[in-house]
C-alpha cells in the first residue's frame, strides 16, 4: 500500500513509527517537497517528489523508454485492463472513495460504506478496464502494454468511440520519437 502525504519535517518522523507497526504500508511519497528540506530520512521506502499529488496522480506519463514495465504479467493484464488504474481506490482524508484523485464522484465513505461493497460497483469499475487500445493515440502505440501510464481518460461525449486525455505523452508513436 503507497501512501501519498504531503511532505513536512514531523509527518516524516511519525511516519517512520506507523510503518514499523503497520508493514502493510510499503511506501511513502511525499510530495511538494523542496530542495530546502537537506536534513530529510533517507529510509528506503520513502520518495521525495517536488510535485503537486495532482501532477504526481494524473498528470504524470512516460518520460523515457526505461519507463517501460517489460513484465508478463503487466502485458497480460493490460490486454484487458487499465494496469495503472486496475484495482485503485483513492480514499481521501475525508474517508471518500474515489477512482482517482480529483474525481468528482463519490463512492462512499469510509466508516459508512462497505469498501467490498463499493469496489463490486460496476460503475466505480468501469475505469479499470479503459485498455490502451480504447484510448486515442495510445491505441496505435507500439508500447501500450508495457506503459506504465497514470493520466485519467476521459470521452467528451459518452457516445465517443475513444477516449482520450487532457495531456499528451511525450511519445509519439506516428514518428517513433520523444519530444525533449
Ligand atoms: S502513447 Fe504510448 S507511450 Fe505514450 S502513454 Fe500512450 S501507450 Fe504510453
Amino acid at each position: 500500500m503507497i501512501l501519498y502525504v504531503e511532505y513536512s519535517r514531523e509527518i516524516e518522523k511519525e511516519l517512520l513509527n506507523v510503518m514499523r507497526k503497520f508493514p502493510r504500508f510499503s511506501e511513502v511519497v511525499f510530495y511538494n517537497f523542496a530542495a530546502k528540506f537537506a536534513n530529510y530520512i533517507k529510509n528506503e521506502s520513502f520518495n521525495y517528489d517536488a510535485n503537486t499529488l495532482e501532477d504526481i496522480l494524473i498528470n504524470s506519463s512516460v518520460e523515457s523508454i526505461e519507463d517501460f514495465i517489460l513484465n508478463l504479467d503487466v502485458y497480460n493484464e493490460s490486454l484487458q485492463y487499465n494496469f495503472m488504474l486496475n484495482k485503485s481506490v483513492h480514499i481521501n482524508k475525508a474517508g471518500e472513495m474515489k477512482n482517482f484523485y480529483n474525481d468528482l464522484k463519490i463512492y462512499g465513505r469510509l466508516g459508512v460504506d462497505e469498501f467490498q461493497k463499493v469496489v463490486a460497483n460496476d460503475d466505480f469499475k468501469l475505469i479499470w478496464q479503459i485498455t490502451k487500445d480504447q484510448i486515442e493515440i495510445c491505441k496505435d502505440c507500439q508500447f501500450r502494454y508495457i506503459c506504465p501510464d497514470k493520466r485519467i481518460p476521459f470521452k467528451d461525449n459518452i457516445s465517443d468511440k475513444y477516449y482520450k486525455h487532457k495531456i499528451n505523452c511525450k511519445f509519439n508513436p506516428y514518428e517513433n520519437s520523444w519530444k525533449v
